[in-house]
């Protein structure tokens, strides 16, 4: 091997550090894993139907019929840059899903065509 030691001990360094993001990420998530896959999986579906207007009234019906608390999400989505309902499958998503230990469904897995969807007033 030509892995000179300090190389490898700066990708260890990269790797606790990127650990340790990723544990922040998963402790600041406002709900059980379940509830936002669901979250996503609902706006994955509705969005193309409904479209994007720029409010987060989608994510506001799914959190409301469960019975969501949504004081404790908003912040968390203000907190990642997501202010309507295509930004939170657009930002929060995938950063939801690499900060996981379970790895059980890959984003874009089955899910291309998300990206190819046009939003109204885009
Ligand atoms: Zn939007």
């Amino acid at each position: 091997m030509n892995d000179r030691p300090d190389k490898h001990h700066r990708k260890e360094t990269l790797r606790l550090i990127r650990e340790r993001q990723r544990a922040e990420a998963r402790a600041a998530l406002p709900l059980a894993d379940g509830e936002l896959r669901a979250m996503f999986d609902e706006l994955d579906r509705e969005l193309p139907i409904h479209g994007c207007d720029r409010t987060r009234r989608l994510t506001l019906s799914f959190l409301e019929r469960r019975g969501l608390r949504a004081e404790a999400v908003l912040p968390w989505l203000d907190d990642n840059g997501c202010f309507c309902d295509c930004e939170i499958l657009a930002n929060v998503e995938e950063r939801w899903f690499d900060c996981r230990e379970d790895k059980s469904r890959r984003p874009n897995d089955q899910r291309k065509s998300r990206r190819q969807f046009k939003f109204p007033g885009r």
